[in-house]
């Protein structure tokens, strides 16, 4: 059997999950080098920030909904097959204020937020329907899901003050404290190593490989660095900021809401994580924004917006003194202008295969964008074997 030397440059949900799905064939002998690794918390890193929840955002019939629907059936099974990874279910209940549509972040949740969504298909009501109790893993099995309800759309009587459509189905809290090790030890099991390096150029990952061979497939999953990474340069990539803050209050469930009247790039959602990770209260959505450092407004308006959203995260009587907060925290959002590039290059005569530019979506497209990336890493190695023979 002829081998593969490939090496994953980065570290984030993207990398991680690429190299899981390439180290399945014991042909690919993969390298993952990373500038930072799970464990850290860096501006130039955003998977550690994120919620991380599966809400999906694509545009019904696009490329984007594809990968989005793709991913679903692998981040259900783990939640449902495997609570180490650190992802749970959990309800969500999605509010919509038309008076948002024509704001970023209205316009960046419109699916999500629409009545009528293409996922509305999919997606079940499972701990809302007393099938599951999703901190019982006693309960999880196939037979109980496929008795589950569907989403569904909240009835106007139960619509909070100014809300103008709501809808609630189950979907995951990734805790990316958890899932990103997690990610690791998988790889790890398959024959992955791992290795700290920073770049200066994509073509110089094919002199990192373990082996100390040259790579025949690098892959870059750099995020928001293949803006200034040398062969890479794009400059469609730009952040998305998100301000964050993690606390140790617990509303039972996860909420989003369209907007806020505190400018069109602040909303507000919360998402309790798995295996102990606090909540997560966001947030913002700043395109063009590479501030690092958590902003005290924000941070008071988050909470203020938060309490009023869901107002379970403290006790009764209690205002934001309510919350116990473990950090603040800000994270960019990796995005592209034409949205993910997924596709083969050649750079300094090295094959490269990009999979970056996931904005904040990357962990409900890791799955199927890393499938999408492994098959044309296939396509390159295939071709070096027949140029063998
Ligand atoms: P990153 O995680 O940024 O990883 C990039 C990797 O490349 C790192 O290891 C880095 O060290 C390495 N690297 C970069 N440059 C070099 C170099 N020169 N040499 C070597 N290594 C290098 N997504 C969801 O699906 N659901 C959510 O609920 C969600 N919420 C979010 C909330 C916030 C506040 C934020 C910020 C993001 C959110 N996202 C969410 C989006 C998600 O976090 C990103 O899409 C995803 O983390 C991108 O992962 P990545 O692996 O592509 O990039």
């Amino acid at each position: 059997m002829s081998t593969n030397n490939i090496v994953v440059v980065g570290a984030g949900v993207t990398g991680l999950t690429t190299a899981l799905l390439l180290s399945k064939n014991p042909a690919n002998k993969v390298t993952v080098i990373a500038k930072h690794m799970p464990g850290d918390y860096d501006i130039e890193y955003a998977s550690p920030w994120a919620g991380a929840s599966y809400m999906p955002f694509g545009k019904k019939g696009s490329d984007h909904a594809e990968w989005e629907r793709a991913t679903w059936p692998a981040l259900q099974n783990l939640a449902e097959n495997q609570p180490e990874s650190g992802i749970h279910f959990q309800d969500i209940t999605i509010q919509n204020r038309l008076k948002d549509q024509n704001t970023v972040t209205g316009q960046w949740s419109a699916e999500l937020t629409s009545a009528n969504p293409w996922f509305k298909d999919f997606v079940l009501n499972v701990c809302d329907s007393g099938y599951l109790d999703p901190s019982d893993p006693i309960q999880r099995s196939p037979a109980l899901f496929n008795q589950a309800t569907q989403f569904q759309n909240l009835p106007r009587d139960q619509l909070p003050p100014g809300i103008d459509n709501a809808q609630k189905f189950t979907s995951v809290c990734i805790n990316p404290a958890i899932y990103l090790p997690w990610l690791v030890s998988q790889c790890m099991k398959n024959g992955c190593v791992f290795k700290r390096a920073s770049l200066e150029h994509i073509s110089n990952a094919a002199e990192t490989h373990h082996t100390g061979h040259k790579a025949d497939v690098v892959v870059n999953c750099t995020g928001l660095a293949s803006r200034t990474l040398g062969g890479v340069a794009d400059n469609q990539v730009y952040p998305v900021r998100g301000q964050i803050m993690i606390v140790r209050n617990d509303p039972g469930s996860m909420t989003s809401i369209s907007g806020s009247d505190d400018g069109g790039e602040e909303v507000t959602y919360i998402f309790p994580r798995a295996a102990g990770g606090g909540t997560v209260i966001g947030g913002t959505y700043q395109k063009d924004n590479w501030d690092p450092l958590p902003d005290p407004n924000f941070a008071n308006r988050i909470m203020q917006r938060a309490l009023k959203l869901d107002p379970r995260l403290v006790k009764e009587g209690q205002g934001v003194e309510g919350l116990d907060i473990v950090r603040h925290g800000v994270g960019l959002r990796p995005a592209r202008t034409d949205g993910p590039r997924i596709e083969k290059d050649q750079v300094n005569g090295v094959r490269i295969v990009h999979n970056y530019g996931h904005g904040g979506f990357g962990y409900q497209v890791s799955f199927s964008c890393a499938e999408k990336a492994a098959g044309l890493v296939t396509e390159i190695t295939q071709q070096k074997d027949r140029a063998k023979l």
